[in-house]
This record gives structure tokens, sequence and C-alpha cells, in this order.
């Protein structure tokens, strides 16, 4: 099996969000009941990126919610990952704020961001069907950007929520063409306030890994959201499969599995994790 990578996130900025997402809680649009807030305070965050730390993630991935990157944001997002910087200098910050301008991604990068999470979602053909809001294409850009400014990209979509497998080829013809360093898979979580119905089984996702994994070898291919929902606590099928990191701790609006866990599964099947510390 392959040496594995831990990553966590947090959700810096919830709700109220005008995309209208049909798989996401976070839009205005369908009216989920979550916890919705402006910014989180950075001394929050702080903590949490410690906790991450002390559960072996390697990469910490601050998350706001909203189409694109709000200009008047960006002195806050530079704050924000200086502070954790210079407390947690090996901890690998990734940014995910949405639609970017290059400036705004080269500010990022200077305050000490690593990389940028910016998913495709969905084939370019399918997203219509997901979101009207914005424009595929204009996703696709600024994870060309991410690439032009010398971010790491993360860039992969969300599965089980009605396409098909032509969307998957069509997906990852355009995912070579960006060639991320890690392609996260989400399988969606449905709420009863969600437009759309959970089309994914686990055999569908270990296709969809098996797939990723044999068109990009030389990627991290990451289980996000819905691996608890997937596999419970056998995603090593997943990692067997061919996928190669997990996001520990909690998603953006739902839980996940306690990461002691996730450790308990990692010890049992003896895998090996990538700058692990515990
Ligand atoms: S996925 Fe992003 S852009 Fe779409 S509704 Fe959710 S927060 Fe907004």
């Amino acid at each position: 099996m392959r040496e594995i990578c831990l990553c966590s996130l947090t959700n810096i900025r919830s709700g109220s969000c005008k995309g209208d997402c049909k798989f996401c809680t976070q839009s205005i649009y369908w009216g989920a009941k979550i916890e919705r807030y402006r910014w989180k305070p950075i001394s929050q965050i702080v903590e949490e990126a410690e906790r991450a730390w002390e559960v072996g993630a390697s990469g910490f991935c601050l998350v706001t919610s909203g189409i694109e990157l709000d200009p008047h944001s960006l002195p806050r997002l530079q704050k924000m990952i200086e502070s954790l910087k210079k407390r947690i200098p090996q901890l690998k910050l990734i940014g995910c704020f949405g639609i970017a301008e290059k400036r705004e991604l080269e500010e990022l990068k200077k305050a000490g961001l690593s990389a940028y999470n910016h998913n495709l979602e969905s084939s370019p053909s399918f997203y219509p069907r997901l979101v009207t809001t914005h424009r595929w294409e204009e996703r696709f850009k600024t994870a060309q950007l991410v690439k032009e400014v010398g971010l790491e990209l993360f860039s992969g979509g969300i599965f089980g929520v009605g396409e098909d497998k032509r969307d998957w080829k069509e997906m990852i013809k355009a995912l070579k063409k960006l060639d991320p360093e890690v392609i996260p898979l989400n399988f969606f979580i449905p709420n009863p306030a969600l437009p759309l119905e959970r089309t994914h089984s686990k055999e569908m996702a270990l296709e969809v890994i098996s797939l990723f994994r044999e068109a990009f070898p030389q990627s991290v291919i990451m289980l996000a959201g819905g691996r608890e929902l997937v596999f419970g606590d056998k995603w090593v099928e997943g990692i067997k499969a061919g996928a190669d990191g997990i996001i520990i701790g909690n998603y953006l609006t739902t839980g996940g599995d306690a990461p002691h866990k996730d450790w308990k599964v990692i010890r049992q099947y003896g895998i090996r994790v990538k700058n692990a510390r515990s």
C-alpha cells in the first residue's frame, strides 16, 4: 500500500453564499440548517491548526464560503496565513477561497500559502446541471492561474450527484491539462434541504478512485468529503484502490470521524503516513 498523507481543514467563513451549487449546504438558495458565521477568529484557527498538527496532518486547508475571493478579505487572509506560518512553519497551508485573480494568488503565496484548492467539481458538460451562478470555465481559469503563480494545485470534484462515467472521463481530460498535485475526491453528502439525491455506492466510489489513480499516477488522490458515508471505518478499501490521502477531522459543515478512529485503522493495517508525528 502507498504511503498516505493526512490533511485537515477549517471553515473560516461559513454559509450565506450566493452560489447555487446544488450539492452545497452553504448556499443561500437551499436554506439548509447549518452553522453560519462571518469570520472565525484567528486565535481559534491557530488552535485548530495546532490540533491538526498534533494528530498528524501535514496539510491544513483554510476554506471560505463564497463564489470568489473578495478583495477586501485579502489582508485578513494574509494576516491569518502569516500567523499560522509563524506558529507551525512545517504545516503546509492550503487556501480555498473561490475564484481568484492572479495578483491575489501571488499575494497569498507571498504571505506563506503553499497550495490552493479549487475543484472543477464535475465535467464541463455536467457542471451547468449542478451550478448556474458561475461557470465551469471561470473555475478552470483560476486553477490555471494557481499553477502559473507557482502554488501547488489541489483540484478534484464531487461524485454521486447524478453524473455518469462519461463525465468522469471528461473531467479527467480537463484535469490532465492542469496536472494537479492533489486531487480531492468528494462523495456527495445528502441533506434534506438540498435538491439532489445521492447516486453513489461503495462500488462506484472504488471505480472512481481506480480511474483517477490510473489517470494520475503522480498525483495524491485524496479521499475527501463523504468518505465515512461511503466506506464507514473500512476506508482502507479506498487506499487499496489507489487513494493516498485522507481528510482527517471534520469537514466544512459536517463532522468527520474522530482522528483517533482513523489512527486505529492506520495502525491496524500498518499504513505508512507521510510526516507522521504520533
Ligand atoms: S460550493 Fe462554494 S460557491 Fe458553491 S454554494 Fe458552496 S460555498 Fe458557494
